[in-house]
């Protein structure tokens, strides 16, 4: 890949090779591809693997050849997310070290569990943008010395932001709101982020390491990217990508967060609808064409 020229805009599509790609990534794949040649800017292409047990070579090559038919072209190499969890683990060190993560024991059904007794007794528990409840805040406090026993003794464990310590921090670092550009088709212009909404996000798991929140933020920084074209869904999860940013020193993107595609269900396209998979579309006899219409293009 030749270094970036000052300014030229590099915008990228990050899918997961967990399943074929749908008529929804179609969209987003279409999208970017038309963006990046209005601009005149270059498309990089990046797998989103770090789920290293769903994540398959088969599905890669698939998304491959998808793109490929739709007519997507993109400078190499690919990125693969499961080629830099080194890279991921210093910023999360880093993150460790100024105190910023933390690390978090409780198990899915210990939250429900606990969750449920507080609604149960009339408490409202915070939920995310995305409706799941907040991780309790208790384990941000432990003591190093508790910490270090819970961890020797502890089969699994996340490490998680200190939202709060996190906050304080970048309202020491800036003057202002924590912001971002917005272009996309829902709401647009100077977005406040709103990174508390979340909660202590994981940076780091047992079981997939690495986050999404954390190797994007890194990768699009380590990749240039200047553009970020994503699906709405994505939208409010730019508030931690935002932050994570300022934390590390990163530079920030411009976004564009794009329409959705929904299934009759009236929810967004899941690689579960496997009769809108591209494979199977293509095999029915669909050119590249039928699913520039299909997606609305
Ligand atoms: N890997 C994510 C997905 O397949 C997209 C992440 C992003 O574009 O930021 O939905």
């Amino acid at each position: 890949m030749s270094p970036p020229v000052c300014n030229e805009p590099i915008l990228r599509f990050a899918p997961s090779p967990n399943g074929r790609l749908h008529l929804g990534h179609a969209l987003s794949a279409l999208t970017n591809a038309d963006i990046a040649s209005a601009m005149q800017g270059r498309l990089l292409l990046r797998m989103e693997d770090i789920d290293i047990l769903r994540c398959t070579p088969e599905f890669e090559r698939s998304i491959h050849e998808d793109l490929y038919w739709l007519g997507i072209g993109w400078q190499k190499p690919v990125r693969r997310q499961s080629e830099h969890f080194a890279f991921y683990r210093a910023a999360l060190d880093d993150l460790i070290a100024r105190d910023l993560a933390y690390p978090a024991f409780l198990t899915r059904g210990e939250v429900k569990a606990g969750v449920a007794a507080a609604e149960a007794s009339g408490d409202i528990w915070p939920r995310d943008p995305d409706g799941a409840p907040l991780y309790p805040t208790e384990e941000r406090h432990l003591d190093p010395s508790t910490r270090r026993q819970r961890i020797a003794a502890a089969d699994r464990y996340a490490w998680r932001l200190n939202m709060e310590k996190a906050l304080a921090e970048i309202r020491s670092a800036q003057a202002g709101a924590l912001c971002w550009d917005e272009t996309g088709d829902g709401e647009k212009g100077l977005i406040v982020a709103d990174p508390a909404a979340w909660g202590d996000v994981v940076l780091w798991r047992s079981d997939a390491p690495s986050s999404y929140h954390l190797s994007v933020t890194l990768d699009d920084a380590a990749q240039g990217i200047t553009h970020v074209v994503r699906g709405l869904d994505l939208f409010h999860a730019t508030s931690v990508h935002r932050l994570l940013q300022v934390l590390l020193g990163l530079p920030a993107p411009a976004y564009h967060h794009h329409r959705l595609l929904l299934g009759p269900d009236g929810r967004k396209l899941s690689k579960s609808n496997g009769d809108t998979a591209l494979s199977t579309l293509r095999e029915g006899g669909a050119s590249s064409a039928d699913i520039r219409r299909l997606v609305g293009l």
